[in-house]
């Protein structure tokens, strides 16, 4: 891949604005102690120091940061000699991290997007940054930022906010607007338009016109980067408590086709709407259960977002004559595979995810030695709170999810009690059939939803 030297993108103008402490509602102690303690030792060491980035922003809006960054005049090096409990990390951009315990603050030296000759800074031929390595200014760095809101400085020396792009007014506004010219920054690095989406959706900001027009017509670019990138992205949008405004917004702008082709396909030609209904709803609780500090895993959140493209395929196999087990196997390896071309979700937890899929035609089998093996399945609670969402697409999974459900609360002797009147119910010829149902073939998994 040949890479060429570009010139820099049109200047980009620097109105440098300070808000002073009392005008502005960011107090110290809303601060994490840890990063005080940075900013401060940095400014006794004669040094710039300012908390930077989302933890500003964050601050500004009423949020809770969930890390603090701070950026400095110093080099990594100066920083080092500070601090005992410092390493510094990257070969090329080098970052100090200072550690206390389990919090990490980082601080970076002030760094510039500016070409300086030094072929230090390459860019691809599509604009796509590959390099991103001189130091530089304040303005500088403020400017290489992506959104206003994110380009705010907040200053240990005398309390005040420090603002060179407008990105206080924007704050104020709740407007999310990318630094300098909207195309050229998401050619430098397309992720920069899932982060608006994410940003938009966890702020709640609307997206300036200019940043907003141009992500339908880019959205393809998003394939040229790294899925393994594109995964902790999507970790983030759809685990940090707002994945349904995230998956909104997706769809809203055009992004859903590139970052989940499959599941984008299976729900524009899944006409009763059913299975997006389902996929909300397990936004919804994922969304639910992160505002209650309950723990949510990858695992199941690919499950619910792949769960349209797994039945879709699944659907296919049979109509071809491939036997329900054999079909449902097939399907949920090949949407895992084509998946990992855009966001590459780990083996650690595409495999989980399969289980998930696969359990569900277990649901309906009710002999005695079946249900006790699903019950102690180490995926037996995820897959059954899978069954509970497939609820959302189609009522037929009451039945199924009032048994499990029931099974769940009673101790293991009334059950095996119960199955077994159940089993000579059914040897007296007496048994409803529906008891002893067994999936239509058309239907292992769930597929007609
Ligand atoms: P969050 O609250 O999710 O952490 P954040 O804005 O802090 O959001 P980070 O990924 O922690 O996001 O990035 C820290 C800062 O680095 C951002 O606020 C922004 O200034 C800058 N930044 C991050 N990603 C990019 C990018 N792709 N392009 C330009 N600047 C970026
Ligand atoms: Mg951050």
């Amino acid at each position: 891949m040949s890479t060429i030297t570009v010139s820099p993108p049109p200047a980009i103008a620097v109105h440098a604005r300070s808000i002073p402490r009392d005008a502005h509602p960011i107090s110290r102690k809303d601060i994490s102690p840890n990063a005080l303690r940075v900013l401060y030792r940095l400014r006794e060491g004669g040094f710039g120091a300012f908390l930077v980035g989302g933890a500003v922003r964050d601050l500004l809006v009423g949020g809770h940061p969930k890390d603090f960054d701070v950026a400095t005049d110093a080099t990594p090096e100066q920083v080092k000699a500070l601090f005992r409990n410092c390493r510094l990390i990257g070969r090329r951009f080098r970052l100090a991290h200072v550690v206390y315990g389990r919090e990490i603050i980082e601080v970076a030296t002030f760094r510039s997007n500016a070409d300086d000759g030094s072929g230090d800074r390459e860019t691809h031929e599509g604009g796509r940054l590959l390099r991103d390595n001189v130091y530089g200014t304040i303005e500088e760095d403020a400017i290489r930022r992506d959104f206003t809101a994110n380009a705010l400085y907040y200053a240990i020396e005398d309390f005040s906010v420090r603002d060179f792009v407008g990105g206080y007014e924007d704050v104020e506004a709740r407007v999310l607007r990318l630094i300098g010219d909207p195309e050229t920054r998401y050619r430098e690095d397309p992720v920069r338009m899932l982060r608006a989406i994410r940003l938009a959706a966890k702020l709640d900001f609307t997206i300036e016109a200019g940043t907003a027009d141009p992500i339908p017509a880019l959205a393809p670019l998003l394939r040229e980067s790294a899925p393994a990138r594109l995964f902790e992205e999507s970790l983030k949008m759809f685990l940090s408590g707002h994945a349904v405004a995230s998956f909104e917004r997706l769809e809203k702008h055009g992004l859903l086709p590139v970052l989940l082709p499959e599941t984008a396909k299976a729900l524009a030609s899944n006409r009763s709407g059913a299975l997006r209904r389902m996929l909300i709803e397990g936004l919804r609780s994922t969304d639910l259960r992160v505002a209650n500090d309950e723990p949510v895993s990858p695992a199941f959140l690919f499950a619910v977002l792949l769960w349209p493209a797994y039945c879709r395929d699944l659907m296919q196999l049979q109509a071809q004559g491939v036997h329900a087990a054999e079909a449902q196997r097939r399907a949920a390896d090949r949407v895992t595979l084509h998946q990992l071309n855009t966001v590459a979700l780990p083996r650690r937890f595409s495999l989980p995810m399969q289980e998930i899929w696969l359990l569900q035609s277990r649901f309906s089998q009710r002999q005695r030695k079946r249900v006790f093996r699903l019950l102690s399945h180490p995926r037996f609670r995820a897959a059954f709170d899978f069954l509970q969402l497939r609820q959302f697409a189609s009522p037929e999974h009451a039945e199924d999810i009032a048994f499990w459900k029931d099974v769940q609360t009673q101790p293991g002797e009334m059950v095996a009690a119960q199955l077994e009147a159940q089993a000579i119910e059914a040897a007296e010829g007496e048994a409803p059939r529906r008891r002893r149902r067994r999936r239509r073939p058309t239907n292992g998994g769930g597929a007609t939803e």
